[in-house]
């Protein structure tokens, strides 16, 4: 496996896979790897010859009051991790490398609307940061394929509308969200936890799943499923943002006539900030 950290050097090598017609997947995180990034891994090597992981803390998704300085950067554990599960590439370029300007003053990649809602309304930037880092790294990779988590939903539905929006050619792929063995999501930003906090922290998966059983049951008032979501995180300790059920697809308020729908939900655990969402497919009323 090896590390790669400048932008040539990349392609150098993607262009020696290419001439002998291998395919490459990319999958993009900020280091710090666990058995999810692990997951998008092993999907990557079911869809391409070649998978290279990116690993880079991006600056310009990270407010000034976020934890951009604190974020675990771990290379040595990740280095490790992706010899094990036969990555072929990590590319782990510094920030000069992807912002040669400053990121201050970077292009920006901004998607109206759908940038601005739920965590858009509470981490001004994120997604234009998030949107504009995605698009140059399919733009250096040039991968067919790049893996995303459904873990980030709202990421992963701002990046197959840049990838449509922008005409980048690129298959999208999403995979489930990978858990601990009580439901919490897997995240670099749990080991912040304290042991109460961390006793805690399934409650937000609970509270998606009890959300998810009232509308497969055929519930059908979104609002009060909404606040009693919320009610119930207050109650266990959380601080929650955003409780919201919405379309799938495009993340807007549903309608009678939606199909597929999806819980997401953002809360404070003490100074810790965890999101988490689940599907539900609304049945057909008879
Ligand atoms: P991150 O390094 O946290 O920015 O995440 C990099 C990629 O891994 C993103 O596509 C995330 O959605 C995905 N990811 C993070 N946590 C999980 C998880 N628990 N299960 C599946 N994918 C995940």
């Amino acid at each position: 496996m090896e590390t790669i950290t400048r932008i040539h050097t990349m392609r150098e090598r993607i262009a020696g896979w290419r001439r002998k017609n291998q395919s490459v997947a990319l999958v993009p995180t900020m280091g710090n790897l666990h058995k999810g990034h692990v997951k998008l891994v092993a999907r990557a090597q079911e869809l391409a010859d070649k998978v290279i992981v990116s690993a880079f803390v991006n600056p310009l998704q990270f407010g000034p009051n976020e934890d951009f300085d604190k974020y675990p950067r771990t290379f040595e554990h990740d280095t490790q991790a992706l010899t094990r599960v036969n990555a072929d590439a990590m590319f782990h370029p510094g920030a000069f490398e992807i912002y040669p300007m400053g990121h201050e003053r970077s292009t920006l990649v901004d998607l109206p609307e759908i940038s601005g809602i739920l965590c858009g309304a509470y981490r001004a930037g994120h997604f234009t940061g998030v949107a504009t880092v995605v698009t140059k790294l399919l733009n250096i990779v040039r991968p067919e394929v790049a893996v995303f988590g459904e873990k980030d939903y709202q990421q992963l539905v701002i990046v197959r509308r840049l990838v449509m929006d922008l005409c980048l050619p690129v298959e999208i792929e999403g995979v489930p969200t990978v858990r601990d063995h009580d439901g919490l999501a897997l995240s670099s930003r749990n080991r912040f936890l304290s042991r109460g906090e961390r006793n805690t922290a399934p409650k937000l998966y609970l509270a998606l799943k009890a959300a998810q059983k009232r509308i497969q049951d055929g519930d059908t008032d979104y609002a009060a499923i909404q606040q009693n979501g919320m009610k119930t995180l207050e109650a266990a300790g959380f601080e929650p943002q955003y409780f919201a059920v919405r379309q799938a697809n495009d993340l807007q308020p549903p309608r009678d006539s939606s199909r597929e729908l999806i819980i997401l939900v953002a809360a404070m655990l003490g100074k810790t900030r965890l999101i988490d969402n689940v599907q539900v497919a609304v049945v057909e009323k008879r």
